[in-house]
C-alpha cells in the first residue's frame, strides 16, 4: 500500500519475485537507486522506467557503466 509517491522504488512484491538470470540458484536481487544488484555474483541490471532488465545482455560491467544502447 502506497500512499506516498515513492519515484524509483520498485513494487515490493515485484522485487521478491525476481531472481537474477545470470546465477542458476536464481538468488534474489536488491534494489540500489536505479539498479539491482544480485546477491550472489553482485551483477548489476538496469531499471529502465520502473521496468528492470534482467535478461543477461542487460548486465551492467565494469567495462561499460553506461551501457550505451547499441547493440
Ligand atoms: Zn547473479
Amino acid at each position: 500500500m502506497s500512499t506516498e509517491k515513492d519515484s524509483g522504488a520498485l513494487d515490493p512484491q515485484l522485487l521478491a519475485i525476481l531472481a537474477c538470470p545470470l546465477c542458476d540458484t536464481r538468488p534474489p536481487l536488491t534494489q540500489n537507486g536505479d539498479t539491482l544488484v544480485c546477491t550472489q555474483c553482485s551483477t548489476r541490471f538496469p531499471i529502465r522506467n520502473g521496468i528492470p532488465a534482467l535478461r543477461p545482455g542487460d548486465a551492467l560491467t565494469e567495462d561499460s557503466p553506461a551501457t550505451p544502447d547499441h547493440e
